[in-house]
């Protein structure tokens, strides 16, 4: 492929086939892949070297929830890599990820075309010349035939306004933006404030050591067992002579995991309910989720079985009968993504762990010493974490402040909540693709790695075409959109989701449109749909 610069270069303007926006797994698959069709690509990157979320987040306790075998890339990205990593554990920590993550930009040489510590703050299509404008907050300016946001879901994060937090004397930190030194916690009083699959890796880790932590605590997550274990050459020979098939198996799996397909549990008896939950219960992981019932995200009365068993384990763990109850939820199960815990509830039976409600009894400001409820009750702390989430999807995009071709900010253009193609096109915004972080992919129910590849393939494969047909420009069609959308919404609306407050559905972020943000088909299903679009490209107009 022939490297497309039409533009006169500017003096001090680099200018390139595409701009990449983002260093974890999307980016440095994105990055990988348009090298290898011959494309010139620049990446940006705010944090100071690669690994995305597994940079940013080195709260205690930090590990996947993803079976570390599919947590990684596969022979899409690069054959001869996948047998050279071996994964220590069922779910890999933090570190060991970002290791990982490393040790591929190393081996592809991948950072010599990553600016790191630069935030991309502007960028606008030039529908003249066909090309995106990117700026940064360190004065780089760069043009490219393509722009393509990989900026992840979770990135931008949830710091809700805490009257008072300005005069708090102790320590305080979001969990994605913890120092790189882990902190001390002995003899310390802490205070975590909420209680999403952050908080329940935090918890049992930082009870170890602390003088007191205090879960402070509003709707409860449907925790499942994670059953950690190390993985020995034994388990290694087994993974290595099956590795592709367990990567295809993935694939074929609703969240993308290596799991048989669920049965219709609507179709068993309440005892076969219970023998099959009881059966993913003891293997652990998110199996429970993906591979027992097909329907437990689409009828009640399968998902008030997965309740009912999961509120029977939990009073079985925490031995007081009224924490147990407060740690109970009550919302669908899978209407939120439900955190693997490795000690969370048995956490709840320490006389070092505080359990505060804060349904009933917000938290009214932070004072110079804690936590003050707003029925005037005090808890005095040295550190505060908060584990309060992220602005997801539309969060990291709105920073980039991204014009199209009508010179529109996409923030206006989704002020009633955001709309696209495929999950990764915006008509009205041409030559620019999301790769893992648009709205409506199946980002929330899939295994990441496996979405991150098909979807960097499938760019791959269209801007590849695009270069062949000598096209410089593409926008998706408002009537693809509208075909695309109404799918989303009809599957949306079969399932038990939509009702349920969480970040999937936007509540979490004042002001913020309420909506389903990502597709609830499964990713076998999404795939289909992207592979038929690509069929023949008929939802773009080209030029
Ligand atoms: P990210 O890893 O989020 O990387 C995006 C990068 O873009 C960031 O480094 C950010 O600094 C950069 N960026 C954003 N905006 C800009 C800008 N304007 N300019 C420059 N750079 C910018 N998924 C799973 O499937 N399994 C798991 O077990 C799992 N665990 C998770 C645990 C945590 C704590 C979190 C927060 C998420 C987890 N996820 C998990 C989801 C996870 O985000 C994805 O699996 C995957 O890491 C996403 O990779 P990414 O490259 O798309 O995005
Ligand atoms: P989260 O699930 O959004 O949870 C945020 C918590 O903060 C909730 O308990 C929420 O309470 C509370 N909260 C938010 N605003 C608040 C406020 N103003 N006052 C009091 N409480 C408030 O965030 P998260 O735990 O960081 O997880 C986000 C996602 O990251 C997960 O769903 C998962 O996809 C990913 N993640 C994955 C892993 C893993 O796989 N290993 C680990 C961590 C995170 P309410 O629910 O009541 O609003």
């Amino acid at each position: 492929m022939t490297s497309v610069q039409e533009t006169a270069p500017t003096a001090g303007t680099v200018d390139v086939d595409a701009v990449v926006v983002g260093a974890g797994f999307s980016g440095l698959f994105e990055l990988h892949r348009l090298r290898q069709l011959g494309m010139s690509v620049k990446g940006f990157e705010a944090g100071s070297d690669v690994g995305g979320t597994w940079y940013w987040n080195r709260y205690p306790g930090a590990r996947s929830d993803s079976d570390s075998t599919v947590y990684s890339f596969s022979d899409l990205f690069d054959a001869d890599l996948l047998p050279q990593w071996r994964w220590s554990e069922r779910y890999p920590s933090q570190a060991e990820i970002l290791r990982y993550l490393n040790w591929v930009a190393d081996r592809k040489d991948l950072r010599r075309d990553i600016s790191f510590g630069t935030r991309v703050t502007g960028a606008e299509f030039d529908a003249a010349t066909h090309r995106w404008t990117i700026t940064t907050d360190d004065g780089e300016t760069v043009t490219a035939r393509y722009f393509i946001p990989s900026v992840g879901v979770l990135s931008k994060p949830n710091l809700p306004s805490f009257p008072g937090l300005d005069s708090y004397g102790g320590q305080w930190f979001h969990t994605s933006r913890m120092p790189a030194e882990p902190l001390d916690y002995t003899g310390k009083r802490v205070a975590v404030i909420g209680n999403g699959a952050t908080a329940v890796q935090i918890i049992p880790v930082v009870a170890h050591t602390a003088e007191t932590v205090y879960e402070f605590s509003r709707n409860p997550y449907h925790c499942l067992p994670g059953r950690n274990h190390e993985l020995d050459e034994e388990d290694w020979k087994t993974i290595e002579s099956n590795h592709l098939e367990i990567f295809d198996h993935a694939r074929q799996n609703f969240g993308g995991f290596p799991y048989a397909e669920g049965v219709e549990g609507a179709s068993l008896s309440e005892q076969e309910r219970r023998d099959a939950l009881e059966a993913a219960w003891r293997k652990g992981g998110l199996a429970i989720a993906f591979s027992t019932f097909a329907d437990v995200a689409v009828d009640k009365s399968v998902n008030d079985s997965a309740l009912a068993f999961i509120r029977e384990k939990i009073a079985g763990i925490v031995r007081d009968p009224q924490r147990a109850d407060r740690l109970t939820p009550t919302s669908p199960f899978v209407g939120k993504r439900p955190p693997i815990e490795h000690g969370y509830y048995a956490a709840f039976n320490r006389d070092n762990v505080g359990l505060v409600d804060m349904k009933d009894n917000p938290i009214e400001r932070i004072s110079e010493s804690g936590i003050v409820l707003a029925d005037g009750t005090e808890y005095p702390v040295d550190i505060i974490i908060f584990a309060t989430g992220f602005d997801a999807f539309t969060g990291a995009l709105y920073e980039m402040n991204i014009r199209g071709a009508d010179g529109r900010d996409l923030r206006e253009r989704w002020e009633q909540g955001p709309s696209t193609y495929l999950g990764m096109a915006v008509p009205g915004f041409p030559n620019m693709l999301l790769h893992y972080c648009g709205p409506h992919n199946p980002a929330i129910l899939t295994n990441g790695p496996t979405l991150i590849e098909q979807q960097g393939t499938w760019i791959g494969d269209f801007l590849a075409r695009m270069n062949d047909a000598g096209h410089t420009y593409f926008d998706a069609t408002s009537e693809a959109e509208a075909g695309f959308m109404d799918l989303h919404n009809q599957i949306s609306d079969m399932t038990l989701i939509p009702g349920t407050a969480s970040w999937w559905t936007g509540t979490n972020v004042d002001g913020k449109p309420t909506g389903l943000l990502s597709w609830a088909g499964g990713f076998p299903e999404y795939r289909r749909v992207c592979d038929e679009a690509a069929a023949d490209y008929a939802g773009f107009q080209f030029a």
